[in-house]
C-alpha cells in the first residue's frame, strides 16, 4: 500500500452531531433481519458474535428513545435442512421456514436479555409456551412500554416471505420507516459481489425495483411498501455502526472511524468502499482524519462525504 501522501480531514460539526444525539430520526422503526444477518461468514447457523454485536446496536438505538420491531428470517437454519427438503410439498417446506424463524426468534431475545434490553416475541404461528402469539394491540403496547417487539413465523402463511411480513407488521405497527438489514450496504444494478461494475442506486421508486427485478424484496413485499407508501432503507449489517448511526442518527457527539466506514467514493468510473483509497484515523474525539493514498482523490472522498447524510463537514 502507498503511502499517504496527502491530507483531507473529515470534521464532525458540533451542532448537528449534539442535535441529533437529541433528537433521533426516527420514532418507531420496523427492523428486517434476514436469517443469513445472524451466520456472519458461515454456511448457516447462528454466530454468537454476530447477534451480540447487532443486539448491542439495538439496544443503544432503543435507548436514544426509538421504539423498535423486528421481523426476523429463517434463510440461516432453513438452508442447513434445504437439501432434505428438496422435492418436498411447498407449503410443508414453508411452514418448516416459519418454524426456523421461531428459533432465530427465542435466539435474539435471549441475546436482547443478556444486553438488558426488554423484548417480547410474537409470532404468527401459534407456539404458546414459548411466544405470544401475534396480536396487534398488544405488540403497539410493548412498543410504546419500551420494549423491543421480535415477530416470529412471517406472515403465518406459506408461499410468503418475512419481506412481506416485515413490509405488513411495518405498517400495522405504523413504523416510519422499514430497515432491511442485507450484506451490502444498499440497492445496486448488480450483485456487487459478482459484478464490479454494479453500481449502488441513491434512491429509487418500488416501481422501478419491481420491474428492475432488482431483489430488494420480493416483489409482494414491494408492492404491499408501494401501495402502503412506506419508506425503505437498505443497509449494511456487517459495518458496525450502521444501523446506530447511518439510520437511527443516534449520535453521541464524539467522532469514531466507524461512521465512515460504509461510505463508497468515486475512483476512476467504478464506486469504492472509502478505506480502499484513504487510511481512516481518529485525529482526536470530534475529528476524524482521512488520508487519500492518491493527492487526486481528494475532491472525490470530500463529495462522498458531503453528499453522505451523516452530518460531517469534510475541511
Ligand atoms: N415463510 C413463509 N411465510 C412467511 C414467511 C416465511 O412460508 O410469511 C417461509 C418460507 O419458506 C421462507 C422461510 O419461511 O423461505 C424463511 O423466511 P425468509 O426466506 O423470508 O427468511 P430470510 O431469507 O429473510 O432469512
Amino acid at each position: 500500500m502507498n503511502p499517504p501522501d496527502a491530507a483531507s480531514t473529515a470534521m464532525l460539526d458540533p451542532v448537528s452531531a449534539d442535535h441529533a444525539a437529541a433528537t433521533p430520526a426516527y420514532r418507531r422503526i420496523l427492523l428486517k433481519l434476514s436469517g443469513e444477518a445472524l451466520m456472519g461468514d458461515d454456511q448457516y447457523g447462528i454466530k454468537r458474535e454476530v447477534i451480540d454485536r447487532i443486539v448491542a446496536e439495538i439496544g443503544d438505538v432503543m435507548r436514544a428513545g426509538v421504539e423498535i420491531a423486528i421481523v426476523i428470517g429463517g434463510g440461516n437454519i432453513f438452508r442447513g435442512v434445504a437439501p432434505g427438503a428438496a422435492g418436498m410439498d411447498r407449503a410443508t417446506a414453508d411452514y418448516m421456514g416459519m418454524l426456523a424463524t421461531i428459533m432465530n426468534a427465542l435466539a435474539l431475545q435471549d441475546a436482547l436479555r443478556r444486553a438488558d434490553v426488554e423484548s417480547r416475541v410474537q409470532s404468527a404461528l401459534r407456539i404458546d409456551q414459548v411466544a405470544e402469539p401475534y396480536i396487534r394491540g398488544r405488540a403497539l403496547r410493548h412498543l410504546e412500554e419500551g420494549r423491543v417487539v421480535i415477530f416470529a413465523a412471517g406472515t403465518g402463511n406459506p408461499f410468503f416471505t418475512t419481506d412481506t411480513a416485515a413490509a405488513l407488521r411495518g405498517r400495522e405497527m405504523g413504523v416510519d420507516i422499514v430497515l432491511k438489514a442485507t450484506k451490502v450496504d444498499g440497492v445496486y444494478t448488480a450483485d456487487p459481489m459478482k459484478d464490479t461494475s454494479a453500481v449502488r442506486y441513491k434512491t429509487l421508486t418500488f416501481d422501478e425495483a419491481i420491474v428492475k427485478n432488482l431483489k430488494v424484496m420480493d416483489a409482494t413485499a414491494l408492492a404491499l411498501c408501494r401501495d402502503q407508501n412506506m419508506l425503505l432503507k437498505v443497509f449494511s449489517i456487517s459495518v458496525p455502526g450502521a444501523l446506530k448511526h447511518d439510520l437511527a442518527k443516534v449520535r453521541t457527539g464524539r467522532a469514531h472511524t466507524g461512521l465512515l466506514d460504509h461510505l463508497h467514493v468515486e475512483s476512476y468510473g467504478a464506486s469504492v468502499p472509502l478505506s480502499q483509497v484513504a487510511r481512516v484515523t481518529l485525529a482526536d474525539p470530534r475529528t476524524i482524519g482521512v488520508q487519500p493514498f492518491d493527492k487526486k482523490m481528494i475532491p472525490a472522498v470530500e463529495k462522498a462525504i458531503r453528499d453522505s447524510d451523516l452530518g460531517l463537514n469534510p475541511a
